[in-house]
């Protein structure tokens, strides 16, 4: 008889792997084991029909697995009885195998939950092998219960047979419970439900830490969180009852609606239905944050009668983490929460909302974390054993090792201790997750980075290297990696964010570079301008504006920033900018739309990054214009864009009334105009076939759609990011792939 030794690798544990493998081997009458170790899930089998349970092994697999290899040998048969579940392995060394994302409760759980005869009936902590809770509440590997959070809760006789049982769905389903045995909630439902309904500020705790909710439609409960967040006119989102309500408020398609609906659950970003609502939870803006609910909480909430549009943001203080334990949230929240629903399961590591958004036609991640976080993402090179810090804004960590990375959850700003210490948790999370012991770690380029000069600590006490890529180089590799481009192969990226720090130590941002993971060549960018105070002007783009006026050598006359600014600060500005002095060169694409967004009197100041951008992308949903054109010329072997034009127009449509909308149109296609002049440039000189947009400005849908078309159309193949962010939460993939293809140490 044939006797095979299987190996499957993926997400294969904490996902019901093992009875399905015991299913399926009896099934099919083989003999044989299947047991997990740090590398994923081995298989010895014996009998005839192997082949079909190869085949099955893959097509067959339960829903949270993901199947990545399966490798197979013969091996010698023996004498057995029947197929056995064998105890885990524990063995050393680094683990290729991944912890699931968390996961929404699935269709079977909410059945119970709602079924009157069910003991779980009601239980807001149901959950199975299909779904619930892992990245959050797990300690380490292998994953078994006593390294879960739900080591606190021993299991009831009832819920121990159901956990022992293979053929049952909670076979080895580490955070399966009941309400005899498992986690409770600090308030009963009717009185969240009562809560909400009756004007007053909720902090729940959920999946991956608290949120503040709050009834979305009453105004004055809204603008009192938004007062006592701080928050300015950063949007909140919003968990709907029902995918009906969710059309009700947002303008979904197909593709929106199905994403809506995975099990990661996200935020999904769409054009509102509903200006009232708009105006109270995202003023400014045409875009509105809707998430469908996933902890069985949520639903329990909704069917209990909750009102069924509630804002749901993230419980922390203004620029802090998320908060995810009992007393921390009694202190940090209090004052911005009335009441607090807590319970007693413990968040591990916290997991905000993951948030996407369809930019022409392809699901873009705007923030990867809950629900993504931690799948492997696959490497275009084996490296070295690593830990890659991300950048500053949008944070996100990586570990990595083989040809496999682990980015982590979002971490926010790193620019105080609080959001460092999480960077610094979640590192030593995922690698001892992974049992990665680094060789390197990898920072950004920029001296200023808290995240940088922690790495360079780390790297010290280890006595490992520190290696520093440049941000942009970084933000091209990230798109490369997602799209599995050979090492070596050329891609021109055209590069265009906020800040990053170059090469020559001013603030880069709107860059040509062509290259691959092991270096790249700057072959073009934006016409630099100088910029007061550097960095600091990012929260104001009145001042951006009249930088970029200066620039053109246009006079400030009657424009709109020159009108809103104090006379004082104007006064001073000018004088910066005649003698230089606190005068950064920048080329950031970003600071253009914050000269046009101020120049138009879009805004003068904005509440949080990008919002100018955010709001001038908004405007130009939809508008069709007749491009406003700037100079795109060839200087000493480099493409230069030149942003005058687009200056000079909008002082002029500003002027003479035009209806913003057109003037956000217009200036929206003449940069995407310049964007596939400049490519075109480039490849006169140099073999150019695929163009990669990446970085922070190209999370603007208008943008991008104008810039693929218009690169399409000129014959190149363009790539844009599904994987990672474009902003800086992809930079630490990134940042692998450059010190993976440096072949260090
Ligand atoms: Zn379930
Ligand atoms: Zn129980
Ligand atoms: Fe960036």
């Amino acid at each position: 008889m044939r006797r095979c030794a299987v190996r499957v690798t993926g997400t294969v544990q904490g996902v019901g792997f093992r009875p399905f493998v015991f299913g399926l081997a009896e099934d099919l009458g083989l003999s044989g084991i299947v047991g997990n170790d740090v590398h994923g899930v081995f298989i010895e089998v014996q009998g005839d029909g192997i082949d079909q349970f190869l085949r099955r092994l893959r097509t067959d697999a339960p829903p949270m697995a993901t199947v990545e290899r399966i490798d197979v040998t013969e091996i010698d048969e023996r004498e057995e009885a029947g197929f056995l579940i064998v105890a885990s392995e524990v063995a050393d060394g680094a683990a290729s195998t991944s912890i699931p994302p968390d996961t929404a409760v699935c269709a079977d759980c909410l059945a119970e939950m709602r079924d009157r005869a069910d003991r779980r009936f009601g239980y807001p902590f149901i959950a199975c092998t299909n779904c619930g809770p892992r990245f959050t509440m797990v300690v380490g590997l292998p994953y078994d219960r006593a390294n879960t959070s739900m080591a606190a809760f021993p299991l009831c006789p009832l819920c121990e047979a159901e956990y022992r049982d293979p053929r049952s769905r909670r076979y080895h389903a580490q955070p399966t419970a009941c309400a005899d045995c498992g986690p409770q909630l600090s308030m009963s439902v009717p009185e969240v439900v009562e809560a909400l309904s009756t004007g007053r500020i909720v902090a729940i705790k959920g999946v991956g830490g608290y949120h503040l909710a709050c009834d979305a439609r009453d105004e004055q409960v809204v603008s009192r969180l938004r007062e006592r967040k701080a928050r300015g006119d950063k949007p909140f989102a919003v968990m709907v009852a029902d995918l009906p309500t969710a059309n009700s408020v947002a303008r979904l398609d197909p593709d929106d609606e199905r994403v809506l609906q995975t099990p990661a659950r996200p935020i999904v970003l769409a054009g509102s239905r509903d200006q009232r609502l708009q105006e109270a939870i995202a003023p400014g803006n045409r875009f509105i944050g809707v998430m469908l609910p996933y902890a069985p909480l949520h639903h329990l909430l909704f069917d209990a009668g909750a009102p069924p549009v509630l804002v749901m943001t993230s419980g922390n203080v203004s620029d802090e983490p998320i908060c995810i334990a009992v007393d921390e949230a009694e202190q940090r929240l209090t004052g911005i929460a009335d009441v607090f629903c807590h319970h007693n399961r413990v968040i591990q590591v916290s997991c905000d909302d993951s948030v996407v958004r369809q930019v022409d036609g392809v699901m873009q991640p705007v923030r990867r974390s809950r629900g993504y976080v931690p799948q492997p993402l696959s490497l275009p090179m084996a490296v070295p054993p690593m830990i890659a810090v991300g950048g500053e804004i949008k944070a996100a960590a990586a570990v990595a090792h083989r040809h496999t990375a682990w980015l982590s959850q979002h971490i926010g700003d790193v620019e105080n201790l609080e959001t460092l210490q999480m960077l610094r948790r979640s590192v030593a999370i995922l690698s001892d997750l992974q049992r990665i012991e680094p060789e390197l770690v990898v920072s950004d380029a920029h001296p200023g980075y808290l995240s940088r000069r922690w790495a360079a600590e780390f790297a010290a006490e280890r006595g490992i290297p520190h290696m520093t890529v440049q941000h942009h180089h970084a933000h091209l590799a990230s798109l490369l990696a997602e799209h599995a481009v050979p090492a070596g192969e050329p891609v021109l990226g055209v590069v265009f964010d906020g800040t990053g720090y170059g090469t020559d130590g001013t603030i880069w941002g709107g860059e040509l570079l062509l290259g691959s993971y092991g270096s790249v060549e700057r072959v073009g960018h934006l016409r630099p301008i100088s910029l007061p105070g550097g960095d600091a002007a990012v929260r104001y783009p009145g001042r951006v504006g009249v930088a970029h006026l200066h620039a053109a050598g246009l006079d400030l006359g009657d424009s709109a920033p020159g009108r809103a600014l104090d006379r004082g600060d104007l006064r001073l500005l000018k004088g910066m900018l005649r003698s230089g002095s606190h005068c950064t060169p920048t080329t950031s694409v970003g600071r253009l739309f914050d000269a046009v967004a101020a120049l138009l009197d879009v805004r003068q100041a904005v509440d949080y990054e990008a919002q100018a951008a955010i709001e001038l992308e908004a405007l130009a949903e939809g508008v069709t214009a007749t491009p406003w054109t700037s100079p795109v010329e060839v200087d000493g072997g480099e493409v230069i864009i030149d942003p005058s034009g687009w200056i000079g127009a909008a002082v002029s449509a500003h002027r003479a009334g035009v209806p913003v909308e057109q003037s956000a149109a217009a200036f929206h296609s003449g940069l995407a105009d310049a964007v596939v002049e400049a490519v075109r440039e480039v490849a006169r000189e140099r073999l150019v076939t695929t163009v990669g947009l990446t970085g922070g400005v190209f999370a603007n849908a208008v943008l991008s759609a104008a810039c693929v078309r218009g690169l399409r159309e000129a014959g190149f193949t363009v790539l844009t990011h599904r994987v990672v962010p474009p902003n800086d939460g992809g930079l630490a993939l990134g940042q692998v792939c450059v010190a993976g293809a440096a072949g260090h140490p």
